[in-house]
């Protein structure tokens, strides 16, 4: 239950509620001050927990030994299930710096959605550079495209005036000083 207790507590106090009321279990564990801790000695470093982990609090290479980032973990526990060697534990910390962890954290996942977020405007105007490029060569290319029109033109009206030339001798004279134009 986020908050546990403690916010349980205030609740009663802002709603003047009667104080016989619990946390209700079937909702989920209420939050325990707790942090991960890696057993450095058994990591094989294949990086499940960084993906579970939601706040970026562990760090390490593939296949190198991982760690976690003290200020950071705020005990959730999603990093423990994954892990294949079974190498992460939960500590108890005291609530001072399981608060002060949570607080940092809160902080940190503000800080990368607006960093996800300047990357995605970055991003779009680079997109957009790009299409302003294609946009150039599409451009390009119908221009060319209109030049071979014209050639195809001509070559059509040759054909057509070769057919005459065909059909009718006595106008070939006339004729061929017409292809000679084009
Ligand atoms: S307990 Fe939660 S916050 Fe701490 S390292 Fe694991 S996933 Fe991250
Ligand atoms: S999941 Fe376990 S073994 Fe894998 S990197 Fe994390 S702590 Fe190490």
């Amino acid at each position: 239950m986020p908050g546990g207790e403690s916010s349980l507590k205030k609740l009663i106090e802002i709603t003047n509620h009667s104080d016989d009321i619990s946390l209700d279990m079937d909702f989920g564990p209420g939050i325990t001050n707790q942090k991960a801790f890696i057993i450095e000695d058994e990591c094989i470093g294949c990086k499940k927990c960084i993906d579970a982990c939601p706040i970026d609090a562990i760090h390490g290479a593939s296949n190198l030994m991982h760690s976690v980032i003290n200020d950071l973990c705020t005990g959730c526990e999603l990093c423990v299930p994954p892990c294949p060697v079974d190498c992460i534990e939960l500590v108890q910390v005291n609530e001072n710096d399981s608060l002060t962890a949570r607080n940092n954290s809160e902080e940190w996942f503000q800080n990368t959605i607006k960093l996800r977020q300047r990357r995605i405007k970055e991003r779009s105007i680079v997109d957009q550079e790009n299409n302003l490029k294609i946009g150039k060569e599409i451009n390009k290319q119908l221009n060319n495209r209109s030049v071979d029109k014209e050639k195809n033109i001509r070559q059509l009206q040759r054909k057509i005036l070769m057919d005459r030339i065909n059909e009718d001798q006595d106008g070939a004279e006339f004729i061929n000083n017409l292809m000679d134009k084009l």
